[in-house]
């Protein structure tokens, strides 16, 4: 290109051009020309299951309609962005900073790598209102319980979402692509990309943020935003949402929630090693059991606990779960079945299309009770009182567990009370009341040995 500067921006979590000041930043210092660039890394597209795969495909190719061809390569990202950066004669190589611990050490791999060619990797903005590691205490250190990091979040305050980048320099350095993926998966995912997101976005604003408060525990009602999805790739970015969010009691509710998203992602900044091993270490030396076919039959929704069995075929099937079932399912899991939680984290992020390392795998702590801040270990959920609590007329599970769809509301979350339960349809995998008794038994002997 000349001695007129280009500069390559690498796409990653960030899906879109409005709100996005990494590109904004790409486009200045590109005036001759940006090159959308997407890295299919191994590490990442091939741990994720079918479900993440095709709407991951769905949103490339959205965004590639936007930027008049995204250039997609697969393979190691410090050989290929180090590859395509020189091709193009860029100087820069524009990102939206990565705080997970995978995304932070590729980056600085691949920050070096460019460095040894004079190129510079600008890190601008983040997938959050507030990068990870900016809410601190007075004393600079990072806060362990939610409610303080809300209130210091909410007073630190964010920018207001940058404006979108209408027509940027697009351009492609040639050489070696590769197509997007086409992955079919059978789970019914919803639309992708930019403008999917904003429209999701606005129908929740007008239809369900005033009751969220309220309505955002019942999963038979679906009125949640489904927004996770779209955080997840970027599509649209949470400064966006909080921009639009006013303080009646539903929208005050919707702030903290996404608040937690952004408190995660600092526990697990401060805690890289909370990705997979006990935030408490204590519970390392728990009594669990090994995996075996009560875990299948979890994965399968069929341990006969009809909440239980929804949550988890509703993960099959749409791939994703209400956010109170998905307590459900991991309690059950970690308290009825005694396995470790990680078991179950790692299946959610198979076919979660949302997964979020930090949410989801503090998350699944938060229920096992060994995460920051997590619910005491001895409030065990029951998933049958749960059921009635939380889908009372029993809408949610019989929309999943089709065996149940005639069951009447009084016994949808017992059927094992009926004289003839429904065919096909297990009996309880275990006695909830024996189970919590042995839960409490094991961890009291944690807590006498440790
Ligand atoms: P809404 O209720 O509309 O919430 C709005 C947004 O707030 C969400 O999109 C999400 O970004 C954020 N949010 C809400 N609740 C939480 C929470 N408890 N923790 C962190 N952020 C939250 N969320 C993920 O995005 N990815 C995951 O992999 C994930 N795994 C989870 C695993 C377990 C065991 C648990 C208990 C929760 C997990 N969550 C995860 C959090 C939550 O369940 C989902 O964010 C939520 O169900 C997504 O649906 P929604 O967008 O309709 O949520």
């Amino acid at each position: 290109m000349g001695d007129v500067p280009t500069s390559v921006m690498w796409f990653r979590r960030d899906l879109r051009l409005a709100d996005n000041p990494a590109l904004r930043a790409a486009v200045d210092a590109g005036p001759d020309g940006v090159v959308p660039l997407f890295v299919l890394d191994r590490h990442l597209f091939g741990d994720a299951g079918h479900p993440r795969q095709a709407y991951l495909g769905a949103s490339l190719r959205d965004l590639s309609e936007r930027v008049d061809a995204l250039h997609v390569v697969h393979g190691d990202p410090v050989e290929e962005i180090v590859r395509v950066a020189r091709r193009a004669e860029a100087a820069t190589v524009h990102v939206a900073a990565d705080h997970t611990p995978y995304g932070a050490d590729r980056d600085a791999k691949v920050e070096s790598a460019l460095a040894e060619h004079g190129i510079a990797l600008e890190r601008m903005g983040s997938y959050y209102a507030i990068s990870p590691g900016r809410v601190t205490k007075g004393d600079g250190t990072s806060f362990k319980v939610f409610t303080p990091f809300y209130r210091v979040w909410r007073e630190h305050g964010w920018r207001d979402p940058a404006p979108a980048v209408r027509d940027a320099p697009w351009f492609s350095p040639g050489g070696r692509t590769h197509a997007i993926p086409e992955v079919s998966a059978d789970a019914d995912l919803p639309a992708a990309g930019e403008a999917a997101a904003r429209r999701r976005w606005r129908t929740f604003l007008t239809d369900d943020v005033r009751d969220y408060a309220k309505a955002r525990d019942l999963p038979g009602h679906d009125r949640t935003s489904r927004m996770s999805v779209h955080l997840k790739w970027g599509e649209i970015h949470p400064r966006t949402l909080l921009a639009d969010l006013g303080t009646s009691e539903g929208e005050e509710a919707y702030r903290r929630e996404l608040a937690f998203r952004e408190f995660y992602a600092d526990v697990l900044l401060q805690r890289p090693d909370s990705a997979w091993n006990y935030y408490d270490q204590t519970f390392e030396h728990m009594q669990y059991d090994e995996p075996g076919a009560d875990l299948d039959a979890w994965k399968a929704g069929r341990t006969g606990i009809p909440i239980v069995d929804a949550g988890m075929r509703q993960l099959l099937g749409e791939g994703w779960m209400h956010n109170r079932v998905r307590m459900i399912v991991a309690s059950f899991l970690v308290k009825d079945l005694h396995l470790e939680w990680q078991h179950g984290a790692r299946h959610f992020a198979e076919h979660l299309v949302d997964f979020d390392l930090a949410s989801n795998q503090h998350g699944w702590q938060w229920v096992a009770g060994c995460g920051t801040d997590a619910a005491p270990y001895f409030r065990v959920f029951n998933p049958t009182t749960q059921g009635k609590k939380f889908d009372p007329d029993g809408t949610y599970v019989r929309r999943w567990v089709t065996e149940l769809a005639d069951v009447p509301a009084s016994t949808v979350h017992e059927p094992w009370r009926m004289d003839e339960p429904p065919a096909g349809y297990p009996p309880p995998l275990v006695d909830h009341a024996d189970e919590r008794r042995e839960a409490l038994r094991r961890y009291e002997a944690m807590r006498e040995r440790s």
